[in-house]
């Protein structure tokens, strides 16, 4: 990797643990979902970046991809709230994510993740295989007597690409590919008091376009348009509601799922209704590896 790019990955996650941590602040009892949100994407502009994918509150047994969609009225009270934020310079994406107990009775399940990330990152570096790494955040979380979510896997990271291989899993899958210096990597256990298990949920409020031809009435060429912008990173429904109002968005977004140019990507929850929760880094493979989103409290 060259020094251009490593510093380009050094800033965006020094932007977005910032972001993270602003919007930790703002996690109390009363918030508003939405607003957080839209809070947290305006901080990472300020900082300088950009939202690699929409900032994501998800509750209780959510584990992932819940996104406010502009009439959102979701308020905190005692749930146990995963943040998720993502943000990139030039394509160079930086992905983290922590978890916030409302509820006050879930001290454990938020340590299981955390501790299992930081064990992790114990072990990266060139060499390790990705069935040692997924034992290590199994062992961790199933220590406190809870489950890791074993279809969801961290990832490697790519230039405007969320999810490139690796695959990096959150149990020992017995796979012997190994790490490789210079490999952008996403670290993210989910611990569950539940199954262990997400399943899709509807509706889905981010989509990704994957395809720009098929849709012609003058509307949906016009969203599309916009999206392009995007460079085939996630975007919110909310994103395009707030520029073309909701119903034009709702048209539009069926005309384009219709013609398959969009990919959707709905809230995901423990299918036992278990308590999630998470906690994510990313690191640049190294006999010394950089956690870019790395954040001194
Ligand atoms: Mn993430
Ligand atoms: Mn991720």
């Amino acid at each position: 990797m060259d020094e251009k790019t490593l510093q380009k990955y050094i800033d965006a996650g020094k932007i977005a643990s910032e972001a993270l941590h602003y919007g930790k602040s703002l996690i109390v009892k009363g918030a508003k979902v939405i607003e957080i949100l839209d809070a947290v994407e305006e901080k990472i502009v300020e900082l300088g970046g950009k939202p690699a994918f929409p900032a994501q509150i998800s509750l209780n047994e959510f584990a992932a991809h819940s996104c406010s969609d502009l009439n959102d009225e979701t308020v905190l009270s005692d749930q146990i709230i995963k943040l998720d934020v993502g943000v990139h310079l030039d394509g160079f994406i930086a992905d983290n994510a922590l978890t916030v107990d409302l509820s006050g009775e879930h001290s454990d399940l938020v340590k299981a993740s955390r501790d299992a990330l930081n064990n992790a990152l114990k072990i990266i570096k060139p060499g390790v295989t990705l069935g040692e790494i997924g034992g290590i955040i199994h062992d961790t979380i199933t220590n406190y007597g809870f489950a890791p979510v074993k279809n969801l896997s961290g990832h490697g990271l790519g230039e405007y690409q969320i999810h490139v291989p690796p695959s990096v899993p959150n149990f020992d899958n017995g796979n012997e590919n190994v790490l490789k210096e210079g490999d952008v990597i996403a670290i993210e256990p989910f611990a569950s008091t539940g199954a262990g298990i997400v399943q899709e949920s509807s509706p889905a409020t981010v989509f990704t376009l994957t395809n720009d031809s098929g849709v012609r009435d003058p509307i949906s060429r016009k969203v599309l348009i916009e999206l392009k912008k995007n460079n085939g990173l996630p975007f919110a429904k909310r994103w395009l509601e707030k520029e073309f109002g909701s119903a034009k968005t709702n048209f539009a977004l069926r005309m384009l799922k219709r013609a398959n140019c969009v990919e959707e990507h709905p809230p995901l929850f423990d299918q036992n209704r278990g308590m999630v929760s998470q906690a994510e880094h990313t690191v640049i493979v190294f006999e010394k590896p950089v956690v870019t989103t790395w954040y001194e409290e």
